[in-house]
């Protein structure tokens, strides 16, 4: 690949529980180069901060050192994203991890670092489902539920950075099931995609592997435990966003994860539940998430171009332009 002189990239990894997921992109979202590498997090949380700062060095020096502008960077957990401080992840094992400063003394780049579902719903918000909308609710409805509040075109996260989690509004804090939080009957524990094919392989006393897509193929076959399980995950859904709608009144509600692979099993039952629910609220447009696993990785280097100090404004990339195959 030849690079003009005057070009400049940015490098942006999505770092995941087995995965980095890295690219490099230019101003324009032209996916100049892409990789894929183990995380290493089976080595302890040392080794995974080392590779990740190794991946975006190696990165860098495939790009050439002077046409990269910035680095952004992923990251799941608890993320003090103003700090760029990588607070806590219980799946790689970290606590406290300067993540942006090691990052900016490794590469000497401006660095963005940002929570993973939050950046996930940034670029959904830039090149995605909620392009063009200001106020809308991004989900990611999967192992657990992963949940980013857009209001007047900004993250809105609270005073204390634990705002906006949807997944844990309780539904039946007497009689639901026992969520991740210690709360029962959060949203979380009754309608991601894990709680559904759970409950579901319980109720039919079964041990295998089965998705929450599976799940609604089996409920519109006409198999009646299946039906239940499905039905009960999307009144809880309906019930959670018409209390956001009453709330929040958001434009558009985009939604990811196992449960959205469920296509319209989803949608149209989702819509109809919450058009029953909400009394005199305009019903916002339920669209489904259209980044898939490229959002992480997109969205950190949408961070970075802004690190770089280009406008958000002027990331409004072409479809044509990002669209590569998924790593
Ligand atoms: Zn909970």
């Amino acid at each position: 690949m030849s690079i003009e002189a005057s070009e400049q990239f940015v490098v942006g990894i999505d770092v995941g529980g087995t995965g980095l997921k890295g690219a490099v992109v230019t101003l324009q979202g032209h996916v100049h180069l892409q990789e894929h590498r183990p995380t290493h997090r089976e080595r302890g949380p040392k080794a995974v901060i080392e590779s990740i700062l190794n991946f975006a060095s190696d990165l860098i020096k495939q790009a050439g050192n002077e046409h990269v502008a910035a680095a952004g960077v992923a990251i799941p957990g608890l993320v003090d994203e103003e700090a760029g401080i990588a607070l806590k992840s219980v799946n790689l094992g970290w606590q406290d991890v300067p993540l942006h400063k090691l990052l900016e003394e490794h590469l000497g780049l401006p660095v963005a670092i940002g929570h993973d579902v939050r950046t996930a719903g940034f670029a959904e918000g830039l090149l995605g489902a909620a392009r063009g909308s200001e106020n809308y609710l991004f989900l990611t409805l999967g192992t657990g539920i992963g949940a980013v509040m857009v209001l007047r075109g900004a993250t809105y996260v609270g005073v204390n950075g634990v705002g906006g989690e949807f997944g844990h509004i309780m539904l039946r804090p007497h009689d639901g099931p026992l969520c991740a939080c210690g709360a029962r009957g959060c949203i979380e524990a009754l309608a991601s995609a894990s709680a559904v094919a759970q409950r579901y392989r319980t109720l039919a006393q079964i041990t295998e592997e089965i998705g929450a897509r599976d799940v609604a193929e089996l409920a519109n076959a006409g198999n009646s435990i299946a039906r239940q399980v499905w039905d009960d995950a999307i009144e809880a859904l309906g019930l959670g966003l018409a209390n956001y709608v009453t709330l929040l009144d958001p434009e558009r509600v985009v939604i990811g994860g196992g449960m959205a692979d469920a296509g319209q099993m989803l949608f149209e039952p989702l819509k109809e539940q919450l058009s029953k629910f909400v009394r005199f609220q305009p019903v916002p447009a339920l669209l489904a998430a259209q980044l898939g696993n490229n959002a992480g990785y997109l969205g950190a280097t949408l961070k970075a171009w802004v690190a770089a100090g280009i406008p958000q404004t002027e990331l409004s990339w072409s479809q044509e332009a990002f669209s590569t195959a998924e790593l």
